[in-house]
């Protein structure tokens, strides 16, 4: 990339849902959701500047967007604006439309100008990490304002180095899911944790000089594999053996129980998975679930099959997130409603994914900024 190319402000601001109205007045009866974050994408430009970023596109053949207008600290106005219909400092011959509005600040802006590297971005996606490390230092606001910085700044720091064209789709769909939590789930220690140690490691990721497609010990190629053997399976065995995969209960949960609830301790799935081949090809039905009370036994194997039939409806690289968080502790039936969850939350991120997706792995892609019919 040429050093004479624009580089994009990148300012972010989230949109809170008490700004959805103004944006969707800023445009009435136009189609189009609202973001639930934006980055600034006009050109670098005086810190003391007004930022413009798109809070929602109409789609269809007129285009145009409404747009958030701010300044640092300030709340944001919408106005809605044509496309910009110049080509101003893009390279001639570049098959690159600029993405901004009509009569904008100079220059125009490219979809490849707009994630060039910024020398500010990781460390303030560390300075982020490091206050969600110190969680209980901070108020919960601030708290969550910095999950949903360094989720994002990562996001950007990932699509900035092309890091994110070579990444497995199963890492983008871990991507995806951490905005997600850091936009919506409640910050509870254990999601902090998660975000932090994740977080990190895509960071570090950006960082490595040759980045692999995926994140080294992070269990994605393990997940595609245990994904493959637990739909080899009868569907008897898969309900036992994702009904098995719950949350353990932490010694006694009632305060009339002085017994510990945990009958035994949970399997790890791997080893479930392979217990479960060797039954099942003998022939053998699944055991009788363990589990201290028939309501619960009967429940196990109920909240497996569901579990089971909403994972299948996931795309596929979801499918691997998913049993990666399984095998990694979380109950199987919640694993698989945070991966659909996520799904509809990273839309307010301008993120669409087709819901239904092939069943086989497809190569990574570079881009989900497209929209699909649903
Ligand atoms: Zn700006
Ligand atoms: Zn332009």
């Amino acid at each position: 990339m040429s050093s004479t190319r624009p580089r994009i402000c990148g300012a972010r601001i989230a949109l809170t849902q008490d700004m959805w109205r103004p944006a969707y007045d800023a445009g009435p009866g136009k189609p189009g959701l609202v973001r639930g974050s934006l980055v600034c994408e006009l050109a670098e430009h005086a810190a003391t500047g007004q930022h413009c970023g798109v809070a929602r596109r109409f789609p269809g053949p007129l285009g145009g967007a409404a747009w958030a207008l701010w300044v640092d600290g300030g709340e944001p106005s919408f106005v809605a604006r044509d496309d910009c219909a110049r080509t101003g400092a893009l390279p001639a011959g570049a098959q690159e439309s600029c993405l901004l509005f009509e009569r904008h600040p100079d220059p125009c802006m490219s979809a490849q100008d707009a994630y060039a590297q910024s020398p500010t971005r990781l460390p303030r996606a560390f300075e982020a990490l490091k206050a969600l490390g110190e969680a209980g230092r901070h108020e919960p606001a601030a708290v969550r304002a910095a999950a949903e910085e360094a989720a994002l700044l990562t996001w950007d720091e990932l699509r900035s180095r092309d890091v994110w064209a070579v990444l497995a789709g199963w890492e983008h769909a871990a991507v995806y899911r951490l905005m997600s939590w850091a936009h919506s789930r409640t910050l509870t220690p254990d999601v902090l944790s998660g975000l932090v140690r994740e977080l990190t490691g895509f960071v570090r990721h950006c960082e490595a000089r040759t980045p692999s497609a995926a994140r080294p010990g992070a269990g994605g190629e393990e997940a595609v594999v245990m994904l493959d053997r637990l739909g080899a399976l009868p569907e008897p065995w898969q309900a036992a053996v994702l009904g098995d995969q719950r949350e353990e209960t932490r010694g006694p949960a009632l305060s009339f129980s002085h017994a510990p609830r945990r009958s035994r301790p949970r399997p790890g799935l791997d080893q479930a998975l392979a217990d479960a081949a060797e039954s099942s090809a003998r022939g053998e039905p699944p055991p009788p679930a363990a589990g201290r009370y028939e309501w619960d036994l009967a429940d196990r194997r109920r909240l497996g099959a569901t579990a089971y039939e909403r994972l299948v409806r996931l795309p596929h690289e979801w499918q691997v997130d998913a049993v990666r968080q399984i095998a990694a502790g979380t109950e199987a039936i919640s694993a698989v409603s945070d991966a659909a969850g996520s799904i509809n939350i990273i839309r307010g991120f301008g993120v669409y994914l087709a819901w239904n997706a092939p069943h086989h792995c497809h190569p990574p892609h570079a881009t989900q900024e497209t929209t699909t019919a649903h």
